[in-house]
């Protein structure tokens, strides 16, 4: 094994859900919802499957996707993309994050992103050869500070790595937060690369604002995003990343020699859920409110201090109201102790850091019965 695979750390999302498995265990770990997404749109990958869409497709996606990625942009936000030079097909975000790394990062530059971060910036960021420097969103509130941001940055740094609706925190980045990465991008003339997989996962009447539509920004910035999350679709590893035509080609750069092209007959189906079921992610969000709500109240009941999310599939508890000081000892004995499986935080911050020692994630995209019997477990425990 290489040094550079040896100096990574294993995914914890392997870990937890090999225990979920062997346990038996509620997994509240692992963010992925028990039920598929639209059923039309399965179909049509059906269709595609038997209708000759089986070998090789573009590297950069079809055609029809890339255009229907445009036209999602345009329609939600009024982004404008040219769907020939603007936008690449990745497989999942995860490929997007990989090859916007490997594409824009060289040996030695800095890479400021939120922390708690998603394992995979950290992860490829080192496989780039670049050091993260993180900026960490404080509990409980879990808000950002501008002024870190802006003492995060040296002239080493590369790019500002965002990542709202925020995964662990459940953070939306409101307007004010986004104009003082819009300010300190600019300032500092950097590449912006946010990751928007739970775009349209947000409750409450919280907005997600892309980055690239603040001034200054659609110039420097490339969005990451994907089927997964906005469709229940999280196995299909669709995803693509928008921007100027020099970003983007940067992370085809790096995808020619990673995966060179995606899955072919999931791309039609793809470009035909975001033509034809516009507002499915919507009601998939009123849902997840109330699943959020029926989870978040749970946990408070059961004397956990619980930060209710503005956004995605995941709320944060401090566990040190249950008499725990360390969140990674917590989830392990978490399965034998009660039957269930959550996520410690501490993973997702840069070496050294402390911040997340006592903050536990756990997923709340699953089925209200599940939710309901992963709290009945945890109140049972001792
Ligand atoms: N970024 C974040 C913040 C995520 O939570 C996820 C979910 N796994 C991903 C990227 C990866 O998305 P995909 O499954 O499309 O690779
Ligand atoms: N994004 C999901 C999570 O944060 C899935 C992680 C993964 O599969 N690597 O739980």
């Amino acid at each position: 094994t290489s040094a550079r695979v040896r100096a990574v750390p294993p995914t914890v999302f392997s870990r937890m859900s090999a225990l979920a498995a062997s346990t038996g265990a509620v997994n509240l770990g692992q963010g992925f919802p028990d039920t598929d997404g639209p059923s039309s749109v399965i179909e049509q990958a059906g269709v595609a499957l038997r209708t000759g869409h089986n070998q090789y497709a573009p590297g950069p996606g079809t055609t029809d996707l890339r255009r229907a990625i445009a036209a999602h942009q345009w329609a939600h936000y009024g982004i404008t993309l040219d769907p020939d030079t603007e936008v690449v097909v990745t497989t999942g975000a995860t490929e997007g994050i990989a090859a916007a790394l490997l594409g824009l990062v060289d040996p030695g530059d800095e890479v400021v992103a939120l922390e708690p971060f998603y394992d995979s910036y950290a992860a490829m960021t080192a496989f780039a050869g670049g050091v993260l420097k993180g900026v960490t969103l404080r509990a409980p509130d879990f808000r950002l500070d501008p002024a870190a941001l802006e003492a995060a940055v040296t002239k080493r740094t590369k790019l500002l790595l965002i990542n709202t609706p925020h995964n662990p925190t459940g953070t939306v980045l409101g307007r004010e937060e986004l104009e003082a990465i819009a300010r300190v991008a600019v300032a500092h003339d950097l590449v912006v690369v946010t990751d928007e997989v739970y775009e349209h996962l947000v409750y409450d009447d919280h907005e997600h604002v892309p980055l690239a539509t603040l001034p200054g920004m659609a110039e420097r910035t490339l969005t990451l995003s994907s089927v997964g999350k906005s469709f229940s679709l999280t196995g299909w590893k669709v995803g693509w990343a928008t921007g100027p035509a020099e970003l983007v080609s940067a992370v085809l750069g790096a995808k020619q020699w990673l995966s060179f092209t995606s899955g072919a007959p999931l791309q039609p189906a793809v470009a035909w859920a975001l033509e034809h079921e516009r507002t499915w992610p919507a009601s998939l969000a009123r849902d997840l409110q109330a699943r959020r709500d029926l989870l978040c109240d749970g946990l408070d009941a059961l004397g956990l201090p619980v930060r209710r999310p503005e956004g995605t599939y995941f709320a944060v508890t401090d566990i040190s109201a249950l008499g725990w000081d360390d969140g990674l000892s917590f989830c392990l004995a978490l399965p034998e102790r009660a039957g269930v499986v959550a996520i410690p935080l501490q993973g997702f911050y840069a070496d050294g850091s402390s911040a997340g020692r006592q903050l536990v994630r756990w997923a709340f995209c699953k089925e209200p019965a599940v939710l309901e019997e992963g709290l009945r477990r945890l109140g049972a425990a001792d």
